[in-house]
């Protein structure tokens, strides 16, 4: 890429170079009538210059007295004259006219401030004078307060000025030479001063605005940014005479390296910020090296400028510079190609810098002529770059800002989809906690044999309906129900028929225990009971007789294949309010005593509780 850069500066040079050097057939410099605006709109047509080298003899000449009459002094034939740096002094020549009728004021203007030595030689009729000045020598020595060189000459009407011109510099000379009426100056200088006060009004507004979105973002190419616009600022402001005139009038020395150093800190922080825009952060790539590279080399030239030669550091920064604007230029088409989206408008605003800074570079240079106008070409080339870097911020923070929304939205997704999984799996843990729960009351309720409720149940349930009962002064019937001679079918058939008739007599005690309330439960081997709430002595019997007596039908297969029926017997008592469980249960294991006692496959009546036998046993209940 650097090679593409040097081809395109050797072509700029080459078409420079027909420029610069203006030829022609050597001629005597003509007289420009001052009177007349369109000679002084040419004034390069009777300007003639002589390029004198280091090595002659009349080099250090002081007047143009001291040179010898014999050089042949060149025609600048309208061609504006700019010479690449050299050691060479060179003398411009030109014989200003009053051909008017009345007496004339006029400026010789030179357009070009970094200049080291420039020397005003005017002799006219009435006056001898020189000016010695250039940006070596403190801004006062100019006599008259403009960033630029201005030598004022008064004619009466006839007469005839002779204007010579020293120079040297250690840099190119550019020589923009006007000659102007004091109306001219005035309006040309205010038209410059509003063109340049915009430019650095707009750039300083800038480089405030990215530092302020550094202070509050912490996006260290904000900063950069604004390190980059105020260096460049500052090197304009330098090269343009600016610095010079408003900033150290007096420090000729500092008017000099100021050019240098900002250069050097406009090359170190392009460097940053593109490392930082491009988001070249892996130091073992080529590219990053590079940038390195060129950033060591900002900060060396940063801080040797000021101890080297003005041609030397300004030479070799502008190298530097240019090389890094060449580079960053590819690696930002690199980026680009590689997917990096705001890349492109990095590149495009590149791309107008390239082009302006390597034009104001070769007419800076004296490579090619016109220098104000490459200096305007550079102000809206930095303009129109400041404006697109901007735009590549901004889309590069709204490049940031949807991807964070994207983020943001698919955390969201996510986080919902979780809580949604976390949800179902939590109901279907409680599902199965309800379910677990419901088999462990069962477990603990039922009775494992016979599917009946169990002593604990009938206990609980007991207590609850004597409590009812309490309340409500309606009668609960319990029957104890026990199996008659089971031991013998035991004995005889085995346990295991045993285990079938338990199940048989639970299934008859079931079939007739009709109402939703009622309570059929096994409280022991083979003794069983039932709890029918609201049901009187009557009922009760009632319920035992058919309970009895479907048993009594019910046939039950032995393992030998015989069938069998089983009877039962039953004693029931009826639970009388304020009666405590404990007399009602002995009350009905009496009446199921006097069944087996009275022949068995029979029901009988408890006798009715003793009256304070049941008050007395109140308390007992209610707990
Ligand atoms: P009766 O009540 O008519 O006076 O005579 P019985 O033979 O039934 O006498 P008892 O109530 O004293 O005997 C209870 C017998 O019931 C004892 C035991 O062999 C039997 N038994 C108790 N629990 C179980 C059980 O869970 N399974 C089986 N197969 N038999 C049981
Ligand atoms: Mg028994
Ligand atoms: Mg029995």
């Amino acid at each position: 890429m650097v090679r593409y850069c040097l081809l395109l500066t050797a072509l700029l040079l080459w078409t420079a170079g027909a420029y610069a050097e203006p030829s022609g057939v050597a001629q005597l410099c003509r007289k420009v009538d001052a009177s007349v605006p369109a000679q002084r709109a040419s004034l390069l047509d009777f300007t003639c210059y002589l390029p004198v080298p280091e090595s002659a003899p009349y080099w250090n000449a002081q007047t143009i007295h001291e040179l010898p009459d014999a050089l042949t002094w060149r025609p600048a034939a309208g061609h504006e004259l700019a010479f690449t740096q050299s050691e060479d002094y060179y003398w411009v020549r030109i014989n200003i006219h009053n051909g008017g009728a009345s007496p004339g004021f006029w400026y010789l203007k030179l357009d070009y401030a970094p200049l080291d030595h420039v020397e005003f030689h005017l002799d006219t009729p009435s006056e001898h004078r020189t000016i010695q000045t250039g940006d070596r020598k403190p801004f006062l020595s100019r006599e008259i307060d403009y960033r630029y060189y201005l030598l004022p000459i008064s004619l009466r009407e006839g007469e005839t000025a002779e204007v010579s011109i020293r120079l040297h510099s250690g840099g190119a000379l550019n020589l923009p030479l006007a000659l102007v009426t004091p109306d001219e100056l005035v309006s040309s200088s205010n038209q410059l001063t509003l063109t340049h006060g915009l430019f650095y009004g707009a750039l300083l507004i800038f480089a405030i605005f990215n530092l302020l979105l550094f202070v509050s973002s912490g996006t260290t190419y904000y900063f950069y940014n604004a390190f980059y616009m105020a260096g460049l600022g500052m090197f304009l402001f330098a090269m343009g005479g600016f610095a010079y005139q408003y900033l150290w009038p007096s420090n000729p020395q500092l008017a000099n390296t100021a050019i240098p150093i900002s250069m050097a800190l406009c090359a170190l922080s392009m460097n940053l910020f593109g490392r930082s825009f491009l988001e070249l952060f892996n130091r073992k790539t080529f590219t990053s090296r590079l940038l390195t590279a060129q950033s060591v080399a900002g900060v060396t030239l940063l801080v040797l400028s000021p101890y080297l030669s003005y041609t030397i550091a300004i030479k070799t920064i502008a190298i530097v510079t240019l090389t890094v604007i060449c580079n960053l230029f590819f690696i930002g088409i690199m980026r680009w190609r590689a997917g990096l989206t705001h890349a492109k408008w990095y590149v495009i605003s590149w791309s107008t810098m390239v082009l302006g800074t390597i034009s104001y570079a070769l007419a800076a240079f004296g490579y090619l002529p016109d220098f104000l106008t490459h200096e305007i070409v550079m102000q809206a080339a930095i303009g129109s770059q400041v404006i697109l870097l901007n735009y590549a911020m901004v889309q590069r923070w709204r490049e940031l800002n949807l991807k964070l929304l994207e983020v943001e939205y698919s955390a969201k997704q996510k986080l919902e989809r979780q809580v949604l999984e976390r949800t179902a799996q939590l109901r279907k843990t409680m599902n199965q906690l309800e379910q677990a729960n419901r088999q462990l009351e069962a477990l603990s309720t039922r009775d494992e044999l016979t599917g009946l409720f169990n002593r604990r149940y009938l206990d609980s349930r007991l207590q609850q309906l004597a409590r009812e009962s309490q309340r409500t002064g309606h009668p609960v019937a319990l029957v104890l129900v026990d199996a008659d001679h089971f031991k013998q079918i035991n004995d005889r058939f085995g346990h295991g028929f045993g285990d079938s008739c338990l199940q048989s007599i639970a299934q008859v005690l079931e079939r007739n225990t009709c109402r939703p309330r009622d309570v059929a439960a096994r409280y022991g081997g083979e003794e069983f009971a039932l709890i029918l709430p609201d049901t009187d002595e009557s009922g009760a019997l009632r319920v035992s007789q058919a309970v009895l007596e479907d048993m009594r039908d019910t046939m039950i297969e032995a393992p030998d294949g015989s069938n069998h029926s089983l009877t039962l017997s039953a004693g029931i008592a009826i639970l009388k309010p304020g009666e405590a469980l404990s007399s009602t249960f002995e009350r009905a294991d009496q009446a199921l005593y006097r069944a087996k006692a009275g022949g068995r496959d029979r029901a009988e009546l408890a006798e009715p509780p003793i009256r304070s036998d049941a008050t007395t046993k109140r308390t007992e209940n209610a707990q």
